[in-house]
């Protein structure tokens, strides 16, 4: 069959620019750097969409943005200390990082036999809150998963109407409860909830499990009545608490100082296994201080049961999040704070910054208020110091390498040094100096 093309009989139409060829576009941005494949695409996309005049800025463009919009690392001025856009809490080290060695993950070492990843990290972990026995998962919304899936497949699983819950990014008790094959027994009111409300629904029911919400990122006030955790332990069901934010132990014998008076009221993993609780589950990015993981922690015999479950090899974390979560666990065991970066940030004195502020700009100098944000602690300040410029200023210092991250507060741009390492304050300095 005939195209319309070779059927048209009229005269040759005058020569359009003829479109540059997408090869020789890609070797015209090779500065940029990507792979060529990818400024292959990004010189495909620019032939594409118009004028053949502009096509090379237009590839230029759209390689530089994606170049841009690579994983990076920035420099956290928000004074938020747990960020969720930044990956929540920075991390540390691994043992050996920056070898290119395998890792003993699974090798028992004694016998050259396979072993468990399960056996090092979270050993250290549960020594340090003081649980008879600790695993691993991915994150904490995997640890509730996992502890409903493994402890209440099939049967009840009492909460309070005040604690169905959702936490950032779409975990909400109710829907993970399903999701993990418990069925969820409501019990109380949105405000008031009883012990005697958790005892009736323990009667009338089949009760795997009393599941504790803690609320970790909302609050409720006013008219309230509410049954903590270790008040659950009678009701001859075991108790888990979804803590949520991992504060391991609330005397924080990490810190010199002890524990800052922000901390007040935020419950903690050792006291309340201590308190009679049987299992804990919480983030390993929250006030742990560590990278993304999930924390299931308490009665042997259920971390056990957890462990057995065929969800649980679906959830496990790899060897760079296991190794970083020993280094984590060390320190806290050696009591040592200062190497722990979230705790390093959260209690360094406001003189401190504020010193630090004006050897970067004695004008700008300003105390500010920082939060731990991630979803823990909702109204917590502390007091902090930095840089306060006129104007909205946050996308110019977003675009520099490597990008400052600060906010807007009351028209002004607000540059936090709590969350700063001290190491890059010559980068904040050099980024506050090209604004100007
Ligand atoms: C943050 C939080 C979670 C979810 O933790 P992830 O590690 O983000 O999965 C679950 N429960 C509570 C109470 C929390 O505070």
């Amino acid at each position: 069959m005939a195209s319309p093309d070779e059927t048209r009989s009229d005269a040759p139409p005058t020569p359009e620019p003829r479109p540059p060829s997408v090869d020789r576009l890609a070797r015209a941005i090779a500065d940029v750097d990507l792979p060529h494949p990818l400024l292959v695409d990004a010189a495909r996309s620019a032939v594409a969409s118009g004028n053949p005049a502009t096509a090379e800025q237009r590839a230029r463009n759209i390689a530089g943005t994606q170049a841009r919009s690579l994983l990076t690392s920035v420099v956290n001025a928000t004074g938020v200390l747990l960020h969720t856009n930044m990956g929540r809490s920075p991390w540390m080290n691994l043992p050996g990082n920056g070898s290119d060695r395998y890792s003993s993950l699974e090798l028992d070492l004694d016998s050259g036999e396979r072993g468990s990843r399960q056996d090092r990290a979270p050993r250290l972990l549960a020594r340090m809150c003081g649980a008879e026995s600790a695993m691993v998962v991915n994150n904490c919304a995997a640890g509730v998963l996992l502890a409903l899936a493994a402890l209440a497949d099939g049967r009840g699983v009492v909460v309070s109407r005040g604690e169905l819950v959702e936490i950032g990014g779409g975990f909400r008790i109710p829907e993970v409860m399903s999701q993990s094959g418990a069925d969820l027994v409501e019990v109380g009111t949105t405000n008031r909830t009883r012990l005697v409300d958790y005892e009736a629904a323990v009667n009338g029911n089949d009760v795997a499990l009393a599941l504790s919400v803690h609320r970790s990122n909302y609050r409720i006030t006013g008219f309230t009545e509410s049954v903590a955790a270790c008040d659950l332990t009678g009701l001859g069901v075991p108790v888990l608490a979804d803590l949520g934010s991992g504060l391991v132990d609330s005397a924080c014998q990490w810190l010199d100082d002890g524990p800052p008076s922000w901390l007040e009221g935020e419950p903690a993993v050792r006291q309340t296994l201590e308190a009679g609780v049987d299992l804990v589950t919480f983030s390993g990015d929250k006030l742990l201080g560590g990278p993304q993981a999930g924390i299931i922690a308490g009665r042997a015999d259920l971390v056990a049961r957890c462990a057995a479950h065929p969800l649980a090899r679906a959830l496990r974390p790899g060897s760079l999040v296991l190794g970083s979560l020993q280094e984590l666990a060390l320190a806290y065991l050696s009591r040592d704070g200062r190497s722990i970066p979230f705790w390093r940030m959260a209690v360094l004195p406001v003189g401190e910054l504020r010193r630090r502020a004006s050897a970067i700009s004695v004008d700008l100098a300003a105390d500010t208020m920082a939060v731990p944000g991630g979803g823990t602690l909702p109204g917590v300040e502390i007091p902090s110091a930095g840089l306060m410029i006129p104007g909205d200023r946050v996308a110019e210092l977003r675009a520099g390498t490597p990008p400052v991250i600060a906010r807007v507060h009351d028209g002004s741009t607000v540059i936090d040094l709590r969350t700063v390492h001290p190491h890059d304050d010559d980068v904040v300095r050099a980024a506050v100096n090209r604004l100007t």
